[in-house]
């Protein structure tokens, strides 16, 4: 029986083009991309990667979690991983993002592009283009034409205004700039605040529904986000009352059974989890097909990573939804741009005309650049079967 035999971790930091400033974290800039990026090797040789966002050294001893839970089992029992991964997630530790790299193992073993191990049958995704940061209209508007002539027909803004009237005047503007040309659709970013640089406001349900008003008026695809995450009764209130589909559910870390009781409650008319957040590509794929059982949409969040969009996209082309949905690009140049998000992949993923073809090598189908990993990333710890090695000294120097 193929076996996990070796685990290794790494910080990596690369440079982004330009400043970004990400809309759901007031007062933040960032100047580069950080990602903890793990690589599980069985014992025949097949290795499976995946990464989650980092700000620095947070996962320092996440290594010793990683060797004494998983090595030595097989990565093809994702229940029983899944339940390492919970277990780990009782002791302070939410490793969601882990359970992909299995997925890339079996993928690779079966020598299949995991979308189509997972049932797949979609080969091209198309997308919309998801901006990241807070414009003044003029230049929203010039961000839309700009996509639309990329090959966008829907494009996904941000709003994070403490006066709601400004959150309305701008989508009310670009919409109707828009109008028959290019869909809009808007992220509120409420369901999880990140207010460690800078405050931001909180919807209340009252705020939630005045906006769902507008954006139905204006025709917006859909509103993403506009309560807290965890107001699953006000949620529910508020997607039956509103004209426009409430989205949501990218980061509930509980996985599938807290998402399985939201989709029971109705508290959204999109459901968008994150498999790097919310379960694993399993548990995903299981709510996907609850959605499809209670006549409720479908597609991934996959903001955080280069892993993030392509396992999230695997996800997607195996869903079922990626003939009547879309699946998002993010996309908010100069800053935030695939080329950087996917430094240490030999070819970024890039979208043509506003499709993504999905990649046809085995596993995740992405190939690591070694020789950029070692340029931007650190191995920090790894260990086998036989032994642990730390390495203090490689993480001391991360910023
Ligand atoms: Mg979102």
């Amino acid at each position: 029986m193929q076996v996990l035999d070796r685990v290794e971790l790494y910080h990596v930091s690369a440079p982004l083009p330009a400043p970004f400033a990400p809309s759901w974290i007031p007062g933040t800039i960032r100047e580069k991309t950080t990602s903890c990026v793990v690589r599980f090797i069985t014992d025949d040789g097949v290795d499976g990667w995946s990464a989650f966002p980092a700000a620095g050294r947070e996962r320092a001893g996440l290594g010793d979690l990683l060797a004494s839970l998983f090595l030595g089992e097989s990565p093809t029992d994702i229940d029983r991983l899944s339940e390492r991964i919970h277990i780990m997630a009782v002791g302070g530790n939410f490793n969601w993002w882990i359970e992909p790299a299995f997925w890339d193992i079996n993928a690779k073993t079966a020598n299949m592009p995991l979308y189509k191990l997972l049932g797949g049958t979609h080969d091209r995704l198309k997308l919309y283009a998801s901006s990241g940061e807070l414009r003044e209209p003029a230049a929203r508007r010039e961000e839309a034409e700009a996509r639309l002539s990329e090959g966008f027909e829907t494009m996904k803004i941000r709003v994070h205004d403490w006066d709601e009237a400004v959150d309305i005047a701008h989508i009310s503007d670009v919409a109707t700039h828009m109008a028959g040309r290019m869909k809009i659709a808007v992220d509120c970013n409420q369901a999880f605040r990140l207010t460690q640089n800078g405050d931001a406001p909180l919807w209340s349900l009252d705020r939630a529904k005045r906006f769902a008003d507008a954006a139905a008026d204006v025709g917006l695809a859909w509103v993403e986000e506009p309560l807290f995450g965890e107001w699953h009764e006000e949620m529910a209130e508020l997607t039956a009352y509103s004209r426009v589909p409430i989205a949501g559910g990218e980061l509930h870390f509980a996985g599938y059974s807290e998402l399985a009781r939201m989709l029971r409650m109705g508290a959204y008319a999109i459901f968008q989890p994150d498999a790097m957040w919310a379960g694993g590509v399993k548990q995903c794929l299981d709510i996907a097909k609850l959605c499809r059982e209670a006549g409720l949409k479908f597609t991934p969040h996959c903001w955080s990573t280069s892993f993030g969009f392509i396992v999230n996209a695997h996800v997607f082309a195996a869903s079922g939804f990626a003939d009547e949905m879309l699946y998002e690009y993010p996309l908010s140049p100069p800053g935030w741009v695939p080329e950087a998000r996917d430094a240490i992949f030999k070819t970024p993923l890039l979208h043509n005309r506003g499709w993504f073809d999905m990649p046809q090598a085995p596993g995740l189908g992405v190939e690591i650049d070694e020789d950029k990993l070692a340029k931007y990333g650190q191995c920090f710890f790894r260990a086998s079967r036989r032994e642990v090695h730390w390495m203090p000294e490689a993480f001391a120097s991360i910023a």
